[in-house]
């Protein structure tokens, strides 16, 4: 049977070092992005021009009525839904609580929390064999922030994935006799464009000296360890949070 996988935020960073190693490894991959058109479509070309299968579907993730016709995209395109990875995650720049906006904490919780819970929502519906379906894994993207909080750059982002840890466990046990895997990794200081996006292009090699293993970590690297959770290889693990930082 065909692994059928939705990457959210798959065209850069994370998420289309997952999308790519899923093609490589047989995985129909749905390359979800929100505004960069041509980085997804890279990513599928590069998919296809291995032999594989993909196709990118723009959707932002926080938006339900975007989730929702972005599902019925990759119902028609590749078929039941066997694999979710809720990658899209955004920061901010770095500021105290106190000087954090209503409007800053909506936007960092609409995308990083309720896109996950929406996703997964739709995932649930389509793999869970309650609902008819042939069960399947979801990933969520974390963040080791959830664990030191982000004190005097981001403890909004921290305080949301924290919020995706829980609903990591909880989701998990939910679902755990319904055929679904649930399972989260939380990586460190990892070199993406993410750092740029909070006004800190250089954070990632400025971190190098407080990880201990001296250096930040590769997209590639989450890839990998996303990919074994979804895997059968991980077939007794749910509702794990994995942490990925060279031990941060
Ligand atoms: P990135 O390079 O900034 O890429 C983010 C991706 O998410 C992009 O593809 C972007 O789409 C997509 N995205 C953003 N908002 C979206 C929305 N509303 N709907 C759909 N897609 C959306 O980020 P990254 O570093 O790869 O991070 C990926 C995940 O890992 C995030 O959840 C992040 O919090 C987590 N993480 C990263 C690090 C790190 O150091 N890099 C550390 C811990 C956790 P477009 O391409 O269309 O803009």
């Amino acid at each position: 049977m065909t692994q059928v996988l939705l990457v959210t935020g798959g065209g850069r960073g994370i998420g289309a070092a997952t999308a790519l190693l899923a093609g490589q490894r047989g995985y129909a991959v749905a390359v979800n992005y929100t505004a960069d058109a041509a980085s997804a479509s890279s990513v599928v070309e590069r998919i296809r021009a291995d032999g594989g299968r993909a196709f990118a579907v723009q959707a932002d993730v926080s938006d339900e009525a975007q989730v929702l016709a972005m599902y019925a995209r990759v119902d028609r395109e590749l078929g039941l839904l066997t694999a979710l990875v809720n990658n899209a995650g955004v920061v901010d720049s770095s500021q105290r609580v106190d000087e954090q906006s209503l409007a800053r904490w909506q936007r960092m919780f609409a995308i990083n929390v309720f896109g996950t819970l929406l996703c997964s929502r739709e995932a649930v519906k389509r793999m869970s064999t309650r609902h008819g379906g042939q069960g399947g894994a979801i990933v969520n993207l974390s963040s080791v922030a959830a664990q030191l909080g982000g004190a005097g750059q981001y403890v909004d982002y921290a305080a949301a994935k924290g919020a995706v840890d829980t609903f990591t466990r909880g989701l998990a046990r939910e679902v755990a006799t319904e055929g679904i895997r649930v399972n989260a990794v939380r990586p460190g200081v990892i070199e993406t464009d993410i750092h740029a996006s909070g006004g800190q292009p250089d954070r990632a090699q400025r971190m190098a000296g407080m990880i201990p293993m001296q250096r930040p970590g590769t997209a590639r690297e989450i890839a990998q360890a996303i990919l074994w959770l979804l895997s059968n290889e991980a077939g007794y693990a749910t509702g794990a949070v994995l942490d990925v930082s060279g031990g941060r």
